[in-house]
């Protein structure tokens, strides 16, 4: 009889396609996805290691999975990604209920750990992490309509607050072959959005090809017939140049909202923290992009109570976001992650960086409400992505809303999921935009 298995995945977007690599090499083996552990012959927990809160949840759920082992209602547990990859010479001491562990780079390996179990082994794979990105096939699990299009893997900018290089390796680029190749699939499969994503995507080819490509790459991904919108996530402050800007500006395929996290604004602690480029810089660029590129909408992150934020510090990173009106923006408070220079640099007490957040998030909220209330009056192209049977709704994205991030658009109409509609927007509230189809 053929087995099953569940797989739980937690973390990031970039984490999610590994698991759907995975899928892809379980169902090829014979073997059955299940939609609940309950029951199965074994569950894969993908986790996240990157920041503490991160760490508490693959923790939890573990020991969750480990309590339904000992029931007898789950045949074996196995363990991958970020937090296998980081505490790879202790996990399987201090969790003793896990049966395998694999790394960052060995989600190739799966089957092979798979049959180690069948064997009575306790399988352990764990490749280089800076090794070339392995190129798997996956089974994509968003949509309908879009999907993630990982270009590279790890990076090398060495934040001082940040332990993703230690734990995902150095930054490498997948090939440009590759990576068209694997959107021309897509969007033959129906994909319409393509969410390019890595830690830091204007880095893309700087490895492999000794330039930055992302703009050429855009280019090529916007000659895809079938692709509509391109979704550029997590780019870096200072890598921008003009042939980029140009890019964005001017292809029609890449919607204009871009995610550039920016974790400060104060010199001293951009410094301090080994980012690229000053205050005066960010400023500068989120002006030309405006300039260049109208009706962008801006994301970014940040990071409250870094090593070097006293009451001024914090005071110009709150001026400067009342200023610059941020459309989108996710905070953080400062998580020192053993292992890095910031964990080691005084700081304040992790209270203390809440209540900062918080206040962030407080000063954030009307710009981000007052956003939305904009778009009253005005008709968006929404990628539909549900019908909602108890709001007896349509539920989808405009180009400002990017997914499991930022907000939705309810409507009332015709349409049909993974294509487009046109809506004309009547209200928003809370993050949420209503309206009609036209
Ligand atoms: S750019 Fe900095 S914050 Fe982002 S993943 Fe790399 S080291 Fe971490």
């Amino acid at each position: 009889m053929r087995k099953t298995f569940a797989l739980i995945s937690l973390g990031c977007a970039k984490n999610l396609v590994n698991s759907e690599q995975m899928l892809y090499l379980l169902d090829e083996a014979g073997y059955i996805l299940v939609p609940e552990p309950e029951g199965a012959d074994f569950c894969i927990i993908n986790t996240c290691g990157f920041i503490d809160a991160a760490k508490s949840e693959a923790i939890d759920c573990i020991l969750e999975m480990a309590e339904l082992k000992k029931a007898g209602k789950l045949g074996a547990l196995i363990v991958t990604g970020c937090l296998s990859e980081r505490y790879q010479d202790s996990i399987l001491d201090e969790l003793p209920e896990i049966d395998a562990v694999l790394g960052i780079s060995s989600f190739g390996d799966i089957v092979n750990a798979v049959e180690a179990l069948d064997l009575g082994q306790r399988p352990q794979f764990f490749a280089d992490r800076s090794a070339p990105v392995e190129e798997i096939p996956r089974v994509v699990s968003t949509g309908p309509g879009w999907a993630y299009l990982r270009i590279a893997e790890g990076c090398s900018n060495f934040c001082a607050f940040c332990a993703i290089p230690y734990i995902r390796g150095r930054y490498r680029s997948r090939s440009m072959e590759n990576v068209l190749a694997e959107a021309r699939d897509l969007a033959a499969h129906g994909v319409k959005e393509l969410i390019v994503i890595a830690q830091d995507i204007t880095r893309y080819g700087t490895d492999l090809y000794g330039r930055r490509c992302l703009a050429e790459l855009c280019r090529e991904l916007g000659r895809i017939e079938g692709v509509e919108w391109i979704r550029l996530h997590y780019l870096y402050p200072d890598q921008f140049d003009d042939e980029l800007i140009d890019e964005i500006a001017g292809n029609p395929k890449i919607v204009k909202y871009l995610d550039i996290p920016i974790q400060h604004i104060n010199d001293g602690i951009l410094k301090r923290m080994n980012r690229r480029g000053t205050g005066a810089e960010i400023r500068a660029l989120f002006k030309t992009l405006r300039e260049r590129i109208p009706g962008l909408v801006l994301r970014t992150s940040l990071i409250a109570g870094l090593p070097g934020e006293g009451d001024e510090e914090f005071d110009e990173l709150c001026a400067f976001l009342r200023e610059a009106r941020i459309e989108r923006a996710g905070v953080f408070p400062f998580s020192p992650e053993e292992g890095t220079p910031a964990a080691l640099m005084a700081h304040v007490e992790e209270e203390e960086a809440r209540r900062r957040a918080e206040l962030i998030l407080s000063l954030q909220q009307p710009i981000m409400d007052a956003f939305c209330q904009g778009f009253v009056g005005q008709t968006l192209r929404i990628l539909v992505e549900r019908y909602d049977e108890e709001e007896q709704r349509w539920i989808g994205r405009s180009y400002a809303d990017s997914p499991e991030i930022d907000g939705e658009v309810h409507f009332d109409g015709l349409a049909r999921e993974g294509a487009f509609s046109d809506v004309y927007i009547t209200a928003a509230e809370d993050g949420i935009l209503y309206g009609e189809e036209v």
